[in-house]
This record gives C-alpha cells, structure tokens and sequence, in this order.
C-alpha cells in the first residue's frame, strides 16, 4: 500500500470554531476516488453554517466544497480522469437513485449523508491527524486543504488553460445561481425575474438572467454596493426594500433564506409566475396564502444546487465563461490559504461576493 501523504488542511476542531492550519495525513484514493491538489477552493456561505454546527458535520473536520485543482491519483474504477486532468469539484451524489438517474442530483436520496455527514464509502480514504479520524469527504471533498479525496461522480475535467482561482465556485456558488435560472426556471427571453438578495448565488442568478435575455433583471439587497455591482452585471433596476419593489415578475429568486420576505415575494408574482427557494432555510413554516397560489396559476419550487447535473451543466457554464457572459473576476476576490479566517470574515460582513483560496503557497 502506497504510503500516506501529507496534507496542510484547515480544521475546525469542534462546532463554532475557528479555521486553523493544521497538518494531517491523507490516504491513497480509494477504488471510486480521485486525489486531486487543490490550487484554488471557493468559500461558500454553507460552510458558515456548517462551521456553526447548524448542520451535523463531524468535528473536528475539514470543510470547503467549491474545490478546483489538478488530479493526482485515481482510484482502480475512475476511467473518465487521469493524474494532470484539471478539474472543477462539485457536491456528491449516489449515481444510481431516481433523481441521479435523471440527472437530477442534486435531490439524490443520500445527499444529506454524502455531502453534509461526510459519510465515507467502504473501500474510501481519509483524512488522519496520528491515528485519530478527521472529518472528510464534506460535499464529497473537503478542499480547504492542499490535497482533496473527490470522488469519479463530482470531478468534472475542464481545459488546462482555465484559471482555477475563478472557476472554482462554479462547483457550488454560481451553479446554483444559474442553474436556478437556466435550468429550473428556464427563463425565456423577453421574461422579468426578480432577485432577493445579492450575494454570490443572487449575483450568478442575474449573470444567468442576462444570458436568458430576460427582458427585466431586478435586483434586491440592502447594500448599495452589491445593487451597483448587480447593475454592472446585468441588473436593470434595483431595490433595497420588498416593499417598494414593482411588480408583476413570471420569476422570482430568493436567495436570501428569510422567511419573512416569502409571502409579500408571493404577492410580487404575476399570475403563472414562479417562487423558486433557493436560500438556507430556518425550519419554520411561513404562511402561505393558498387561494392566490391556486387561483392565479403561481407555483412554488424548491432548488438544491440550481437543480443541474454539474458534468453537464458545469462545462456549459464554462461556455458562459469563454464567451465574456460570466464576468466572474468582478465578483472574485483571492487570498492566500493562510489568510482564510480572513477571507471568511469578509464574506460574513458582505465586504467580499466571493473569497476564494489559493493553496499553492502552502504547498509543503
Ligand atoms: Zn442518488
Ligand atoms: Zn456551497
């Protein structure tokens, strides 16, 4: 057996701490694994909410899930890339559910444990601090580290002259902005969408619309800031309050996750039109007014990821990429890996769209 290689890694040692540097070992792949050297790892507003304890994460564990890099090893079974591939990681799936089948992962029926619980397949390897289990495989990767075990289903190649550091939050991020939009909603041209919230999910959602050709593009924050680099982006008006915003909307986006806003984004909707939830909920019921649901033809549709394949969808976006309508270096902002709780407290206070890490400085 191959000898354990050693990996620099952000640990969170309990719920609530703090990211800090810390060297671990990381095993050989497993036979469905691909060792990949993480280059660039995005941070994503759910690995707030999992450093929290908000979700049941194991600790202590390494989180980040909006990895890119170049691959490594593979395991026995990984045919579709090979050690030198440079690839984008995404969130992990079964492969053989319904919604898998489909091409619907996002909804696969062991999501929770392969993405939140880190749960590690038999024959898969992980991460070690002596002889002590760290908590790995978080969305099937765990790339706040300068190595990462993914897995053959959430490596998606891409060309090796891509810049890494800004396609890395394809994997989480912006695919979910845009798949919302492309995807699930399928805006058609000439149609208006409304956005709640302009973070990196709300942002990538009006880089979508305007790919669309979506005839209004309004855009809803309490930062100036973010409404300015929305309108930049592709926005045609924007709102700091619910209340004042125009309506009717066929889409509606939140990606605020407040509940609060739920039922007056309802009352902005035209009839037919659509309420897409793609926020962090709170586990509270909201209410809901049935009658103008039911009598006005408006729909209400949950999305996980954007509701997209990313080894379909992914390369699409890199389309997007080539062809200047994903103008991801004005929502990107990079740091050194040292520098993450950093990177993290400028995401948290708004100040950055989307940190992204550089490991290659801390490659041992
Ligand atoms: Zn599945
Ligand atoms: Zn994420």
């Amino acid at each position: 057996m191959a000898e354990a290689l050693i990996v620099e890694a952000a640990v969170v040692e309990q719920a609530g701490g703090r990211f800090h540097l810390s060297r671990l070992s990381i095993d050989p792949p497993g036979p469905t694994q691909v060792r990949v050297r993480v280059k660039a790892c995005g941070v994503c507003h759910t690995d707030m909410v999992m450093r929290d304890g908000a979700l049941p994460v194991p600790f202590p564990g390494v989180l980040g899930h909006e990895g890119a890099g170049v691959v490594e090893a593979v395991g026995a079974q990984v045919t579709h890339v090979v050690p030198g591939d440079s690839v984008l990681m995404s969130f992990h799936s079964c492969g053989v559910c319904a919604a898998c089948h489909d091409h619907q992962p996002g909804y696969c029926d062991e999501f929770f444990p392969r993405n939140f619980l880190g749960q590690l397949g038999r024959d898969d390897g992980g991460l070690w601090r002596k002889d002590q289990r760290i908590g790995s495989n978080i969305f099937g990767q765990s790339a706040f580290a300068t190595y990462a075990l993914a897995h053959s289903d959430n490596v998606v190649k891409i060309d090796a002259d891509l810049p890494l550091e800004l396609l890395a939050p394809l994997g989480c991020g912006i695919q979910t902005g845009a798949g919302t939009v492309l995807e699930t909603l399928k805006v058609q041209p000439g149609q208006s969408v409304a956005v709640l919230g302009g973070g990196a999910v709300g942002l990538s959602a009006v880089m979508a619309a305007r790919i669309a050709k979506a005839a209004r593009i309004v855009l809803l924050d309490r930062h100036c800031h973010r409404l300015e680099l929305g309108r930049e982006l592709g926005a045609t008006e924007t709102w700091e309050a619910i209340e004042s915003l125009p309506d009717p909307f066929d889409h509606i986006i939140d990606t605020t996750g407040v509940p609060a806003l739920l039922p007056l984004a309802l009352e902005k909707l035209a009839p037919r039109g659509t309420l897409a939830l793609v926020g962090a909920y709170p586990p509270h019921p909201f209410p809901l007014d049935a009658a103008s649901v039911m009598s006005m033809g408006r729909r209400i549709v949950g999305v996980v990821e954007g509701g997209i394949d990313p080894q379909r969808f992914l390369p699409i976006l890199i389309e997007h990429y080539r062809a200047g309508n994903l103008p991801l270096e004005k929502i990107v902002r990079t740091y050194p890996f040292s520098a993450i709780e950093q990177a993290v407290a400028d995401s948290e206070s708004g100040a950055v769209i989307k940190p992204v890490l550089l490991m290659d400085a801390q490659i041992l």
